[in-house]
């Protein structure tokens, strides 16, 4: 295979040239990072799992009408995405209390929100991304307000959806975060969901026992964390065929 050339690495993933313009291989790393980098391991099968939950969680939102990046899965560790031009804001829509907002606030974790919420931070690992308004987003000229409007019916549409397939196979949508990024064909310019959906940026509890089945195994030294991305892609039906043996997946040329 002949060597391709690396057009972004973050924590998690690696973005390289697609095979056409307008298009990029975004690759699934098997590392963990917590608290702006601090914290940082390596789970085997994690990449493989993030691919397989993401392919599957776009795919069922772009049937019913959500515009995303996603064009097709490769093979074990690797996508094909539209390029996109990201927004420098991480939109968190939360459920249930947890995490930072069940600190701030002082709120049990699994607490029933009153409603849903949608916050937005500015993606920024030097600031340690901080939570901003739509204020700072517009004045920063990070997106205008009718962007801002359409990312935020999105986040809404993608949590009712997301949270419905999610309790059907008994697992809490706690909360979760999403990137949305500019696409444009012919003159035109779509806000579409970009980045991913997984255990990585969901919190998933079990609906009975609130047992937890995502980051925050790694976050907090529950163990099992793998284990636990497993069994949301065994409740979801992907797990793959040949058992945990198959997570690894093939090694790559990079
Ligand atoms: N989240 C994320 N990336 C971040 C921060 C948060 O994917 O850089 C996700 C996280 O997995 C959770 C939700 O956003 O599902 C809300 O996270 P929170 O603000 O509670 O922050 P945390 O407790 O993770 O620091």
């Amino acid at each position: 295979m002949a060597r391709r050339r690396r057009v972004y690495e973050g924590k998690a993933k690696v973005l390289f040239e697609g095979p056409e313009p307008g298009t990029l291989i975004q690759y699934f790393k098997d590392d963990a990072t917590a608290f702006n980098k601090k914290k940082h391991a390596i789970i085997t099968g994690k990449g493989v799992l993030n691919n397989r939950i993401s392919e599957y969680l776009m795919l069922r939102l772009g049937e019913i009408g959500i515009p995303t990046h996603f064009i097709r899965r490769l093979n074990m560790r690797e996508q094909l995405v539209r390029e996109v031009e990201i927004i420098p804001v991480e939109v968190v829509v939360r459920n249930y209390a947890a995490g930072s907002l069940a600190e701030r606030f002082r709120i049990e974790e699994g607490t029933l929100l009153p409603r849903s919420i949608v916050e937005y931070y500015y993606k920024s690992d030097e600031l340690g991304d901080p939570l901003v308004t739509e204020e700072h987003i517009t004045a920063f000229g990070w997106a205008t307000y009718s962007e801002l409007d359409e990312i935020m019916n999105l986040a809404l549409r993608i949590n009712d959806f997301l949270a419905g397939l999610f309790i059907g196979v008994g697992l809490k949508l706690i909360d979760f975060k999403v990137e949305f990024g500019r696409l444009w064909e012919d003159e035109e310019m779509r806000i579409v969901l970009a980045d991913e959906i997984s255990p990585d940026n969901c919190r998933l509890w079990d609906a009975r026992t609130s047992e937890r089945y995502d980051k925050d195994r790694f976050r907090r030294d529950l163990g099992n964390v793998e284990e636990g991305y497993q069994e949301i892609a065994r409740r979801l039906g992907i797990l793959p065929e040949a058992g945990p043996r198959d997570l690894k997946g093939p090694e790559t040329l990079q």
